[in-house]
This record gives C-alpha cells, structure tokens and sequence, in this order.
C-alpha cells in the first residue's frame, strides 16, 4: 500500500512526488508514456524563474533525477480505471494493480487533431503537432500551420527561420495568441496569413503533398506544402476518470487552487484541471499544493 499514487510523470506530478517524498510518504508514480510530459518537446523554455533558458528535456530529466533521488517509484505503466473504497483508492493499470490512501490525478493533455480524413496516417510522413521537434526536417520547404493561438503563433515564428514559406491558416480573422508575436510574425517576409479559413482536405501520395483549405464563403483553394504543423490546443487526458471526478463539459477535473476534486481523498495537479493559465510554472505549482493537500488528508488535517 502507497501513501499516495500519483498518475502522470509530467512537471505538475514529478512535483508533488518530490513534495511528498519530502514528506517522508511512500510515493509510487504512474506514467504511460515517458516522463516529462508535453514540456519535453519546448526547445527552450525562457519562462521558468532562474534558468533563463533551458530545453525541455534537460528540465524534464533534472526534475525526474531529483524524484528519483528522494526515493520516489516510478512504473511506467497506463493507468485504466480507478476505483474509490473510500479508506483506499484502487489504480488499475494495464498490467497491475496498485493501493493507496490518496491519489493526484496528473495526466496532463494531448494534442487536439483536426479530425480530418488521412491526419493519423500522415503524422510523421507531413502531419506534425511539434514545429520545436519536427521543424528542421522541412528545411526549405513550404509548410503550413494551422491554428490561431500562441502556439500556433509560435511555431509560425519558429518555422519562418528554418522552411522556404510558411503558411498560417486560422479559421478566424482574429488570433487569441500574443500580439507581441504576432506582430513579429508580420515582419516575416516568408509569411501568408490566411484567415476565415479551415484544412478540409490532404492530398497525399504516400507523404503530404498539398492541402485544400475551405473559406466561410465556400471558396477551395489548394496550397502545396509538404508539412502541416497542426496547433488548435489540447485536450485534457482524464478519458479515464469521468466516472471517478467531477469534470467541466471541455473534460477537465473540476478544482480550484486547492486542487481538491469532489472526491475526498483525490486530488488534480497541473493542465488536466480547470484553471486560467496552463504553464510550466503553474503546473509545478498544482503539483506542491496537491501533495500539501494529500499529506494533511493522510494525516487526518483536513476536514471536509
Ligand atoms: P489555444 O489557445 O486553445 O488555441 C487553439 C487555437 O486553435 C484557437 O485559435 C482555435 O480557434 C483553434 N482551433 C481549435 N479547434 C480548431 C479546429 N478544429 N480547427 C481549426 N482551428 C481550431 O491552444 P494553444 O495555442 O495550444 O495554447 C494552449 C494554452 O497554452 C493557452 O493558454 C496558451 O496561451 C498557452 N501557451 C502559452 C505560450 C507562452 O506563453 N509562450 C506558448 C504556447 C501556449 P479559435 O480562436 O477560433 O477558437
């Protein structure tokens, strides 16, 4: 029997696995993927206080030796169903089963897809969800980004350094990325901003070799590209856990600050739950109060 189980090896659940750990609890972590999270695939994070600029990975391989140091498990196995017996919670993953007296729900979020015919198919021979990861293989081809936030925004930014053109198709005609970034993506001499418009179709011979995109009006038009950098946000990954939490209609784990679910016993730290601003540094953040919240559970501190 653990302490607490926490689901998800991204930087809100390696957080409060140090926490805990620091706590003296018996701490097993769940990852069904590889550790990290979606952090591992930012080139270079500028935005986490003291380091000015460190990649993803190295941030992501620090965090995990340091949980491994204090002592913490680390099975990399998909959780598929909880069960709540109140006093313990139950994890049921693909291979095993696993006990504890309280649970942090850290699973993060994926890529949200198009949904369009051929997209899984084409990923890695056109389709891509990471310009930071799969950029450089595009060197002085044309290519298109899809999407109208910051991440569509800067990949655009990114791409325009490294491809021949870059294509940025928004199906609004204003964006909800930064302006900052915007604005810089305006001086790019290789841009083409194309609004109102949606990727109805890819054409592909084996690897992507153009896209139609369809206008409010109706209007087609094709544009050849040979990749298509994909970045209309994430999905929560709580696919597993409707039945056990509270989640909002977009999927996420209803929770404020304290991060407590309606479940006593069980808490949400960091993208997966209902909150304003999802980065690295809030998701640390969840991942210390989280914990905090679970230690004062298992020692009978909170009253609810
Ligand atoms: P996002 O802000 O949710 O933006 C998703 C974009 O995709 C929106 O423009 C949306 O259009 C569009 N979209 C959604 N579904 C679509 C579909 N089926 N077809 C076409 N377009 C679709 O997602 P994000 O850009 O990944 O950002 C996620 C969060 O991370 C945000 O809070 C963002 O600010 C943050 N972030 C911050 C930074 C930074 O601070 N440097 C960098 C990256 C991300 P509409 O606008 O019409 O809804």
């Amino acid at each position: 029997m653990y302490d607490i189980i926490i689901v998800g090896a991204g930087p809100a659940g390696l957080t409060a696995a140090i926490y805990a750990r620091r706590a003296s609890k018996k701490v097993l972590v769940l990852e069904a993927k590889t550790y990290g999270g979606q952090i591992i695939n930012t080139l270079d994070i500028e935005n986490y206080p003291v380091e000015a600029h460190i990649s993803g990975f190295d941030f992501a391989t620090k965090l995990y030796n340091q949980v491994k140091d204090l002592g913490a498990e680390i099975i990399y196995e998909k959780v598929v169903d909880i069960k709540d017996n109140h006093e313990t919670k139950e994890v049921i993953t693909t291979k095993n089963k696993y006990a504890a007296k309280a649970l942090i729900l850290a699973t993060g979020s994926e890529n949200r897809k198009l949904g369009i015919e051929n997209e899984n198919e084409l990923i890695g021979k056109g389709v891509s969800y990471c310009a930071t990861c799969d950029g450089a293989f595009y060197k002085k081809k044309n290519v298109a980004v899809v999407g109208g936030g910051n991440t569509a925004l800067e990949d655009a930014l990114y791409l325009t350094d490294i491809v021949n053109k870059v294509y940025l198709i928004h199906r609004r005609d204003e964006f909800r990325g930064a302006e900052s970034t915007l604005n810089q993506l305006k001086d790019k001499e290789n841009m083409e901003f194309i609004y109102n418009s949606n990727v109805t179709k890819l054409n592909a011979n084996d690897k992507l070799e153009s896209i139609e995109i369809t206008n409010k009006d109706g209007s087609k038009r094709i544009i050849e590209v040979e990749g298509l950098f994909i970045a209309v946000g994430r999905i929560p990954e709580n696919e597993n856990f409707g039945k056990l939490v509270k989640l909002d209609n977009s999927g996420y784990i209803i929770a404020g600050e304290n991060c407590n679910t309606n479940v006593r016993g069980i808490f949400v730290a960091g993208d997966n739950r209902t909150k304003e601003v999802r980065q690295l540094v809030t998701a640390t953040s969840d991942g210390a109060i989280a914990a905090t919240e679970a230690i004062k559970f298992i020692n009978n501190e909170i009253t609810y």
